[in-house]
């Protein structure tokens, strides 16, 4: 087998990122249950990495889960126990309703409040459609 086949083989094995830019990927949520509740380490780091208010995705990361949260300086802490894969899973549906333009599925993407909806401003394409999701 030549080398460009192994290479193929090596890239057909990375799993599909969310974001298809290869200036972004997921960024994974570190968080552990302490008592009752699930304190989310680097939350603000997640929010940044997408170029988002920590208070909007606490926000939505609190109605998906029907708990309550607060922002504690880097970290978020939420009431109720959450494993790390169900919180992964929200950000990766924030990014989907919130992040990525549904024209041209690029995240360099920017939130505006019109009237009472909220719509995704695309910076690669110019395109402004309204968010998926509902807050
Ligand atoms: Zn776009």
């Amino acid at each position: 087998m030549d080398y460009d086949n192994l290479l193929d083989r090596g890239l057909s094995k990375i799993p599909e990122q969310v974001f298809k830019s290869s200036k972004y990927e997921t960024p994974q949520t570190e968080s552990s249950i302490i008592g009752s509740k699930t304190v989310i380490y680097n939350f603000k780091d997640v929010a940044a990495k997408l170029n988002r208010d920590p208070n909007h995705l606490l926000k939505f990361i609190v109605r998906e889960l029907a708990t309550s949260g607060t922002l504690e300086e880097q970290r978020a802490s939420l009431q109720g126990r959450f494993s790390k894969e169900a919180l992964d899973q929200l950000v990766v549906k924030y990014i989907k309703g919130y992040v990525l333009c549904t024209s041209c599925n690029k995240p360099d993407t920017k939130l505006l409040r019109e009237d009472r909806l909220t719509f995704i401003v695309c910076e690669v394409c110019g395109a402004k459609n309204p968010a998926k999701t509902l807050m």
